[in-house]
């Protein structure tokens, strides 16, 4: 928990979000501004703040991202296409500094 990262109040259930999926590393839920008809964000419960910050002992949880990702689109109907996008950095588009992937479906995008 980092103090005043938004993020981290929806992890700890403090602001309220739409969950779409959790597990033990990972926590999915809808971008309160949807750019696509179906837009989650993925991030990992742990704050970490960019890729630029990604540990080694990090290694699992961008490994868990890309399969709650898979396990997203498992549950998307066909065809089970998806974007996974993300601005890692400030000058990159980053306005939330806990790591997160946009995942977007739906119609074509
Ligand atoms: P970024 O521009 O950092 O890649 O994306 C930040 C995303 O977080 C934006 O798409 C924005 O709509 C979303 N967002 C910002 N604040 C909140 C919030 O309080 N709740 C939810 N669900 N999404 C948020
Ligand atoms: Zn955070």
């Amino acid at each position: 928990m980092t103090v005043d990262c938004i993020f981290c109040k929806i992890i700890n259930k403090q602001i309220p979000a739409t969950i779409v999926a959790e597990s033990e590393s990972i926590i999915v839920f809808k971008d309160i501004a949807p750019q696509a008809s179906i837009h989650y964000l993925i991030i990992p419960k742990k704050h970490i703040r960019d890729i630029q910050s990604l540990a080694p002992a990090d290694y699992t949880i961008a490994a868990d991202i890309i399969f709650m990702a898979q396990q997203l689109s498992q549950s998307l109907p066909e065809p089970q296409d998806f974007r996974l996008k993300i601005s890692s950095g400030a000058t990159a588009g980053q306005e939330v500094f806990h790591i997160h992937f946009h995942f977007l479906a739906g119609k074509r995008l």
